[in-house]
């Protein structure tokens, strides 16, 4: 891992950012927001005004992503007129709403100059999240996380049992009351490209109800300890490594072994991640096979879309090797000692070294060739 300090990054113009973001009412906020619903054990440790001491984290892309935010948030606020970064709250939870988007009923409510310019058919809540390239693919295949939905599903259930939160800025539409809202929505920008892909959904009681109960949990445990950690730890994922209360969750280990050994203390945790690590890889195993069957049923298919997805390949090109029979004949003729058993890799050298070309021909084989699934362009 690189330390990614502000100090470590002296003369960047990242120094600065760190310091802002630093400062910024969520990093250093003890009550729970409902974005922080991404960790059980995370939320617990906001509740409880852990300190946050994560010299590893590397925040640079999500900085990125709250700028990449802001800006078109508050452009589709002047341009679109739409209601941006709205506050929610009740006793045990505070959440900042990307979008409200009113319906002809509740926008009638409101003072004439607040009015949306297009009334929503529905009232809808919406959330804008920017993505990486890298993860792109996943993000238009299967939308948002469980933790994501969890955090808009909380805000949809704030507006329609509190309404917008009673603060200076924003009373006209604290004085709505309750609304009914009824369709969330979800906005996805690729960082990389700016490439859009919006995702909407009925709101469900049930579902929010699950997300309410969720909350419940956390703020009933007596300490964070007590709450799950849901994620695999430094190294493997990228949300621990990044989150700020990695030292208080992660106790140390001895130099050189991975955090994840902490959580085995005696012979019964060897057994149970044992048992755990056998049935693991009986289900990889069983997904591999198919895979390389699949793959091999592909092999003759052309690139293009198919149903919901995309096939694509990569490699799969003539290349050349070394053309050992050449060589030999060009030492002849060179009058070089040819080795007993032709050695191609000495023999390329001796060439080399004598500024003779080394004869190469077409391989009777193909470079091996890459699968490239994605979702269809028709479908993304
Ligand atoms: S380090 Fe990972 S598991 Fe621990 S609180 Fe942070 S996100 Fe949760």
């Amino acid at each position: 891992m690189t330390t990614m300090t502000t100090a470590a990054l002296a003369g960047s113009i990242w120094g600065a950012a760190h310091d802002a973001d630093a400062r910024r009412p969520r990093s250093v906020q003890t009550q729970l927001g409902a974005s922080d619903t991404i960790c059980q054990r995370r939320a617990g440790y906001i509740l409880a005004g852990t300190e946050r001491n994560n010299p590893y984290a590397d925040k640079r892309a999500a900085i990125l992503g709250t700028y990449i935010h802001r800006g078109l948030l508050e452009d589709a606020r002047r341009e679109y007129g739409w209601l941006v970064e709205r506050v929610v709250a009740n006793d045990l939870l505070r959440g900042h709403i990307d979008a409200v988007h009113l319906d002809a009923e509740a926008a009638a409510r409101v003072p004439k100059r607040h009015r949306p310019l297009v009334p929503a058919d529905v009232l809808t809540v919406e959330d804008v999240k920017t993505k990486s390239a890298r993860i792109w693919d996943r993000v238009v295949r299967f939308g948002p996380t469980a933790a994501e939905m969890r955090q808009v599903l909380l805000y949809a259930l704030l507006l329609r049992e509190v309404g917008f939160a009673d603060i200076p800025g924003q009373r006209y539409l604290h004085r709505l009351g309750p609304l009914n809202v009824q369709r969330i929505r979800f906005r996805f920008v690729c960082r990389d490209t700016g490439e859009e892909h919006v995702q909407e959904f009925p709101f469900d009681l049930w579902l929010a109800e699950q997300a309410r109960w969720w909350v419940e949990r956390v703020l009933e445990a007596e300490t964070p300890e007590e709450l799950r950690r849901d994620h695999d730890g430094p190294g493997l994922s990228k949300v621990c490594d990044n989150c700020p209360f990695i030292t208080a969750c992660w106790p140390e280990v001895a130099p050189g072994d991975a955090a994840q050994t902490a959580l085995v203390h005696d012979d019964d945790d060897r057994a149970a991640a044992l048992a755990a690590y056998v049935k693991a890889h009986e289900r990889f195993r069983a997904a591999d096979s198919e895979k390389k069957r699949l793959r091999k049923m592909l092999d003759a298919s052309p690139e293009g879309d198919y149903g919901a997805n995309h096939l694509g390949w990569s490699g799969g090109n003539d290349r050349d090797e070394t053309d050992v029979p050449a060589m030999v004949a060009l030492f002849e003729d060179a009058d070089l000692v040819v080795p007993m058993v032709p050695d191609a890799e000495a023999m390329v050298k001796v060439l080399r070294r004598a500024g003779l070309v080394v004869p190469v021909r077409r391989a009777a084989t193909r470079a091996s060739r890459s699968i490239k699934v994605s979702v269809a362009r028709k479908a993304a």
